[in-house]
C-alpha cells in the first residue's frame, strides 16, 4: 500500500531525509517537506559572510529545486503538531503522515535575555549574519565583544570561529591595535563536550591571538543604550559592537505538541530517533540526547545528518521490507576555522562512555582547504 511520509523542516536533517528517502522508496510512496523558507541557507558557510568571504547567493539555493527530485515541498508554517495521529496542521491545511519525522531545530530567542535584542547581533540566521558584515564593515576600532547568551547552542565552535575570523579581519583592515576584543561564555571552557583537551586547544587558539576569554559568565542584561552588559556573577562589561549567539529553546510548536520532556527538547531514542510515538522520529537540533558524562549531545549540522541517514534507512526498511536497519553511532566532526585560511579539526565518538572520545588536529590550511570542499560539496549533492 502507497505510504506518506511527512517531514517536518527542510535544514540539514530534513533534507537529507528527503532526498535519501526519495533515492530508496518506490515512487507510489510520497516524501513530503513542508518547510517555511523558501531558500535553504548553508549554516557553516554564515561564518565567512559576517567578514565578506561570502553572499547571500553564494550558499543559499531555492528548497523547490527539491521538487525536480521527486520530493513534495509544501511551503509555511506548521502551527500544530499532533504526534499520536501523524498530523500537522500548516497555515490552516492539515496534512498526515504514515510516518513523522520532526527536523525542525531551534528557536532563537533573545527575549529572554531583557536588552539583548537590540543591543547587538545574532550571526545565527542569514539576517543577523548579514546584520554583523554590516556592522563590522562600519567599525573602525573600539571593543568587540563576543557572547554566548546560554551554555545550549546550536554548533559550539561557532562563536569562538567568529571571534577569531574577525580578529584576522581586523588585521587586514589595520585597525588590530585599536580593537580589543572580548569573548564571554555561558559555558565553562569552549565545545566542554569534546572533553578537556579539546577544550584547552581551542581556548589557546583564542587566547593565542590576544582574544580575551571569560568563561562561565552568564548574561542576565543587556542595555542598549548604555552599551553595557550584565552578568549572573556581578560582571559588567561594555561594548562598541555586540556579536552574540542568543539563547535556544524547542520551537513554539514543537513545545505545544507535547513531544517535549524535561530538558525542553524531544527525547527520543538515541540509535534510532524514535520518539515515544510509534513512527514518529525527531532528529537534529530539536532533539536532547544525554550523554553519560551528564552534557547533551552537542546540537550540530554533523548530528543531524548522519541522525538523518538512519531515520531514512529505518523508514525505508519499514516501508519496503527491504535494507539493513540502522542506527546512529554518535561520531562527529567539525571544523574550527581559525582565520588566515587555517582551521583546525576535531572528531570522535560522542557516545564513547563514560566520556567522548574527541581528538583535536592542530590549526593548518588543508582543514581549511577541507571545509570550503565540504560546503561546496553538500550543496552540490543535496540540491
Ligand atoms: C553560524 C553557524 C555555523 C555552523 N557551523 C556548523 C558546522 O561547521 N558544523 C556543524 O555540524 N554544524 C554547524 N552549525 C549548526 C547546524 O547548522 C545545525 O546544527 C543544523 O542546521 C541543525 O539541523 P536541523 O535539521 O536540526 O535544523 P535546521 O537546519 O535549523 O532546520 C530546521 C528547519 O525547520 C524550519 N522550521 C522551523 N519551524 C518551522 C515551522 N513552524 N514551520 C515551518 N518550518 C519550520 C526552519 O525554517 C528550518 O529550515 C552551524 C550553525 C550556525 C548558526
Amino acid at each position: 500500500m502507497a505510504q506518506t511520509v511527512l517531514i517536518l523542516g527542510g535544514g540539514v536533517g530534513g533534507l537529507v531525509v528527503a532526498k535519501r528517502l526519495r533515492k530508496t522508496l518506490p515512487r507510489e510512496h510520497r516524501v513530503v517537506v513542508v518547510e517555511r523558507r523558501p531558500s535553504f541557507v548553508f549554516p557553516p558557510s554564515l561564518l565567512w559572510l559576517i567578514t565578506g568571504g561570502r553572499n547571500a547567493e553564494q550558499i543559499s539555493r531555492p528548497v523547490s529545486r527539491l521538487v525536480s527530485r521527486g520530493v513534495e515541498v509544501v511551503q509555511g508554517e506548521i502551527t500544530r503538531i499532533d504526534p499520536a495521529r501523524r498530523e500537522v496542521v500548516v497555515d490552516g491545511r492539515a496534512l498526515a503522515g504514515d510516518h513523522l519525522v520532526i527536523a525542525l531545530g531551534a528557536e532563537f530567542a533573545p527575549e529572554l535575555v531583557p536588552g539583548l535584542g537590540e543591543a547587538g547581533h545574532n550571526f545565527c540566521t542569514l539576517a543577523g549574519a548579514e546584520a554583523v558584515r554590516e556592522a563590522w564593515a562600519g567599525f573602525t576600532g573600539g571593543r568587540l565583544v563576543l557572547l554566548t547568551a546560554s551554555p545550549v547552542y546550536q554548533c559550539p565552535a561557532a562563536p569562538y570561529e567568529a571571534a577569531m575570523l574577525l580578529e584576522h579581519s581586523s588585521r587586514k583592515r589595520n585597525m588590530r591595535e585599536k580593537t580589543q576584543i572580548d569573548l564571554y561564555s555561558a559555558e565553562a571552557a569552549p565545545m566542554p563536550v569534546a572533553g578537556p583537551e579539546v577544550s584547552k586547544a581551542v581556548r589557546q587558539m583564542v587566547e593565542s591571538k590576544g582574544i580575551r576569554y571569560h568563561p562561565e559568565h552568564q548574561v542576565t542584561k543587556a542595555d542598549p543604550a548604555a552599551s553595557t552588559l550584565e552578568f549572573a556573577n556581578g560582571a559588567k562589561a561594555t561594548y562598541d559592537l555586540l556579536v552574540y549567539v542568543p539563547p535556544h529553546r524547542a520551537p513554539k510548536v514543537v513545545r505545544e505538541s507535547g513531544l517535549c520532556g524535561e530538558s525542553g527538547w524531544i527525547s527520543v531514542d538515541r540509535g534510532t530517533l524514535e520518539t515515544k510515538f510509534p513512527r514518529v522520529y525527531a532528529l537534529g537540533d530539536v532533539v536532547s540526547i544525554p550523554l553519560k558524562l551528564g552534557k547533551p549531545l552537542p546540537k550540530a549540522g554533523v548530528f543531524a545528518h548522519r541522525e538523518a541517514e538512519a531515520v531514512a534507512r529505518n523508514i525505508a526498511r519499514a516501508i519496503t521490507g527491504k535494507g539493513q536497519s540502522a542506527a546512529f553511532d554518535g561520531e562527529g566532526e567539525c571544523f574550527i576555522e581559525s582565520g588566515g585560511g587555517k582551521a583546525g579539526f576535531g572528531g570522535g565518538n560522542f557516545y564513547a562512555e563514560p566520556v567522548p572520545e574527541v581528538k583535536m588536529r592542530r590549526p593548518g590550511f588543508r582543514w581549511h582547504a577541507a571545509k570550503v570542499l565540504m560546503e561546496k560539496g553538500w550543496l552540490r549533492r543535496w540540491f
